[in-house]
């Protein structure tokens, strides 16, 4: 096993499921049929708090409950604030919907020519292609359609979503999404991405899935050989604490890298999750570690019931800021905000700038030293002697 200096951080193992074969446990389809998804089949292997209970109760109008088995492993079953369970078991915080919340608070709705696509940015499409997910996280943004449990009835059209893309030459760029892409099967799969490398201007493709995080037994060596035919494929997972970084979760990368798929992390910052320097500092070393580039950190969208895992914009702010110059760049995420009512993705970043003149631009470093950077060359001619430019040759 890799990573032995943090051995008590990187499960591996069966946990509750020890008196299943091996060959079973890895087997995807059964961690599937084996998810627990009712309060009697949680209650067998924990107490569940009168929160939770409530949450449970509710959770079949909201976002239908399940958990794979290898992913129950990870959580603390006696901590009732353990980063796993607060992701995955509802509580009656969702219950209560605060102001600007919305069922489909990016507009999405909106934005969709054709059943299944979501066309905001000029060039690029978002492709909805299953409403299903291995697990269900409690603050996601499409609740409204994820597990169905809101009969939103979503029927994902591939044939008609293909020809639209099909049909706009401007889309250069589809990101498949859903729901988890991969939860579909290996035949319809490649079916899609066959379809998507025909269209001649379709250059890029990338998915979003949080199924190597869930059931890393899905990332199968004949999947992995999917993706080399069609690719190169990009791949966006879903990491929110590192205690979801496991020996389980690290092989499922190595399979993908070594089939010539890039990978990113996209976090969502959460309440009592992932809301500070620390954890999210031992996130991003871990997916380093694994050939994961931290992508974006999500500022929490406005959905019904999500208030509860909301993290004020000054600490995410602060954790951004705790990252950069104290870490590789390479393990900084993008902070953003996805605006409300549909604006699309925009960066929200730490001000390193005190002042930009005529003359100069006066900004502070990691450490909080000012430092100046003269724009003009006259300027430069004038302050060569001036130590806080440095070393300026004015011949
Ligand atoms: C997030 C998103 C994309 C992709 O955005 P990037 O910044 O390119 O990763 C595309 N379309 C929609 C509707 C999205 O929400
Ligand atoms: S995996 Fe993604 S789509 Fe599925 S429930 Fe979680 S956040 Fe929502």
């Amino acid at each position: 096993m890799a990573y032995t200096e943090d051995r008590s951080q990187w499960y591996e193992g069966q946990g509750l499921w020890q008196h299943v074969p091996q060959a079973q446990w890895q087997d995807w389809i059964w961690q599937l049929k084996n998810r627990i998804t009712t309060k009697e089949h949680l209650e067998q292997y924990m107490t569940l708090t009168a929160e939770e209970e409530a949450g449970i109760a509710h959770a079949g109008q909201k976002l239908s409950l399940a958990i794979t088995p290898y992913f129950f492993n990870l959580m603390d079953r006696e901590n009732p604030n353990c980063p796993i369970r607060l992701q995955m078991i509802p509580r009656e915080a969702e219950t209560k919907i605060s102001a600007g919340e919305m069922l489909d608070s990016l507009g999405e709705d909106e934005h969709s020519p054709v059943p299944g696509i979501v066309h905001r940015y000029p060039d690029r499409v978002l492709f909805l292609v299953t409403d299903r997910c291995a697990a269900y996280c409690r603050y996601c943004t499409r609740s409204r359609l994820v597990s169905n449990a809101q009969d939103y009835n979503f029927h994902p059209e591939y044939e008609q979503g293909l020809r639209y893309i099909e049909s706009h030459p401007e889309v250069r760029d589809v990101l498949l999404s859903g729901g988890d892409p991969l939860l579909l099967s290996d035949r319809k799969l490649e079916h899609i991405l066959a379809r998507l490398r025909e269209i001649p201007h379709v250059e890029f493709i990338r998915i979003g899935s949080r199924i190597p995080v869930f059931l890393p037994q899905r990332i199968t060596p004949e999947l992995c050989e999917i993706f080399k035919r069609h690719g190169p494929i990009w791949m966006s997972i879903h990491v929110n604490h590192p205690s979801e970084a496991t020996a389980e979760l690290k092989a499922a990368c190595d399979r993908l890298s070594f089939a010539g798929v890039p990978l990113g992390n996209q976090s969502v910052l959460l309440a009592g999750v992932n809301d500070d320097a620390d954890t999210m500092k031992a996130l991003v070393h871990r997916l380093l570690r694994m050939r994961v580039r931290p992508y974006y950190l999500y500022q929490m969208d406005l959905i019904t019931g999500g208030s509860h895992f909301k993290v004020d914009v000054r600490r995410g702010l602060e954790i951004i800021k705790a990252l950069r110059g104290h870490t590789t760049g390479y393990a900084i995420p993008q902070y953003v905000i996805d605006a409300p009512g549909g604006g699309g993705k925009v960066p929200i970043n730490p001000d390193f700038v005190e002042e930009i003149t005529d003359e100069e631009i006066v900004f502070r470093n990691y450490e909080g030293n000012v430092y100046r950077y003269p724009l003009t060359a006259e300027v430069q001619i004038q302050t060569a002697s001036d130590p806080a430019y440095g070393v300026i040759d004015a011949g």
